[in-house]
């Protein structure tokens, strides 16, 4: 059985617009309902088209799909996982109770946390370290912002 990969397209808040362009055209839209964010088909920086759902003859794959949060031709970060870092970074420095330290611990594990690396479940532990002693606004603003972004393995480990 021979497969291939479809384009997405998404919004730059990172909403799954259509993770079938090629397939399913029916289904874009210029600006995101949800947001109302302009949409985006390939990478900011490569232009390569973003990688949307695989699809294999005969068998139509109803399975969810999420934006991915890397270019895999360029490695650069998504426009909406940079926000959710530029989002994340801003909270923790509004944290009263951290000091300097505290706060670029927490900034270095967020930025492993969002990534799948060896320092991904030391980053974990950290990150949920800091976010009791954060408290509960800083924390739940960061899992606002985080919980779409990270990978189900690390959403579980820190939400559960
Ligand atoms: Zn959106
Ligand atoms: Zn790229």
């Amino acid at each position: 059985m021979s497969g291939y990969y479809d384009v997405a397209q998404i919004c730059l808040n990172g909403h799954v617009i259509n993770p079938s362009v090629r397939t399913s055209p029916e289904f874009n839209a210029d600006f995101c309902e949800l947001c109302g964010a302009q949409t985006i088909m390939d990478c900011g920086n490569c232009q390569s088209p973003i990688r949307g759902r695989y699809h294999t003859d005969g068998f139509f794959d109803f399975g969810s799909y999420a934006a991915p949060s890397y270019c895999i031709k360029c490695g650069e970060p998504y426009l909406w996982m940079q926000s959710a870092l530029d989002a994340a970074f801003e909270l923790v420095e509004f944290s009263e109770v951290l000091n300097t330290a505290d706060k670029e611990d927490l900034k270095q594990s967020i930025a492993n946390i969002v990534q799948e690396t060896p320092k991904t479940s030391l980053a974990v532990m950290k990150f949920k370290k800091y976010a009791v002693k954060a408290g509960k606004e800083v924390a739940g603003g960061l899992k606002d912002v985080l919980v779409e972004v990270v990978s189900e393995t690390v959403k579980k480990a820190i939400w559960g």
